[in-house]
């Protein structure tokens, strides 16, 4: 966790987030509810970037005097030739969602897998280790989770994926750098990984809003006492969650993944604990705007 190193403190510390599009982003609203909660003078802002100024918007965050963004679609990536220091979360899944400013050195982390791990274990399954883990996709959100997932020390992971050849990339990617028992294989394994999994976790696009009756996976292969969990807060309550739910399965929804990314990034930024249930308050009541 690094300092603030604000200097000028009769000033705000000043955050933001870059995206394009933004303005429908939750993290305003949900980072000014923790800053005014932890007793903090400061001010984070939704900044509009579009790709062709994403430079010049980096060479802003220090020539502004910001202490750090949060990076969104279309940006995390590219944004990281831009840093001068890559955290190795940010290096291995390719991506960076948080940066931090120390006196003019950018670092980008990111928070997504870590976010998405400290709430599930939080929030569904306290002790990862030595448990049979199912991913279910093989996406950007796949590659954070399971990159955090492995730093639990599970007795394995296993990728299942409609395209299966995204899911074999993705494993010997991930085994390559040495993070563990990772398979990858297409739908057709469904059945027989779920059989023996404890925890299983949706990270495709399967069930989100519009198509909320969609399901990645037939839920009668859930194995009974298993934990489920799925990366989508839109609904709070997937098609598979409830269907598990009625299973008797423990549940996890992904609303915790997005308040804990940014409470990691928030911590990272300014050192002191992050007011997780304030932001998860804010989040939700900005769903009833
Ligand atoms: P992505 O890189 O485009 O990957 C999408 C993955 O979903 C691929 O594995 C794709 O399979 C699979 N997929 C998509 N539609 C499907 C369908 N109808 N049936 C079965 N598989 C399907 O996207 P991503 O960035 O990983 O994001 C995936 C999801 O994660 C999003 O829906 C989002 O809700 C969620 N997410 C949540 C948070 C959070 O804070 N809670 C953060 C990030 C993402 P193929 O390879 O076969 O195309």
């Amino acid at each position: 966790m690094s300092e603030q190193k604000n200097t000028y403190t009769s000033l705000p510390v000043l955050l933001g987030v870059f995206g394009d599009p933004i303005a429908h982003s939750k993290s305003p609203a949900m980072h000014n509810a923790a800053l005014a909660t932890a007793g903090v003078n400061g001010l984070y802002m939704p900044l509009h970037v579009r790709p062709e100024q994403l430079e010049a918007a980096v060479k802003g965050i220090v020539a502004l005097g910001y202490r750090g963004v949060n990076v969104t679609i279309p940006h995390k990536e590219e944004v990281m030739k831009y840093l001068d220091v890559i955290d190795d979360s940010a290096r291995l899944i390719g991506a960076v969602n948080t940066i931090v400013n120390d006196n003019g050195k950018l670092t980008g982390y990111n928070t997504d897998g870590i976010g998405y791990v400290r709430s599930l274990k939080e929030e569904a399954v306290p002790e990862l280790a030595g448990k049979k883990i199912a991913v279910l996709g093989a996406g950007g959100a796949a590659r954070g989770a399971i990159y955090a997932l492995a730093l639990e020390k599970p007795e394995r992971i296993s990728i299942l994926n409609r395209t299966a050849e995204r899911a074999e990339a993705l494993a010997s990617d991930l085994r390559r750098h040495g993070l563990g028992n990772i398979t990858g294989s297409g739908m057709e394994e469904a059945a027989a990984v779920l059989a023996s999994a404890d925890i299983l976790i949706n990270t495709t696009a399967a069930g989100m809003h519009p198509h909320i009756d969609d399901v990645p996976v037939n839920p009668e292969l859930i194995r009974e006492g298993a934990a489920v969990s799925d990366l989508i807060y839109n609904p709070l309550e997937t098609r598979l969650l409830r269907e598990a739910r009625l299973r008797g399965c423990v549940v996890h929804g992904g609303l915790g993944m997005f308040v804990y990314q940014g409470a990691v990034a928030f911590e990272h930024w300014l050192g002191i604990p992050a007011p997780v249930e304030t932001m998860r308050r804010a989040v939700l009541d900005s769903f009833n705007k």
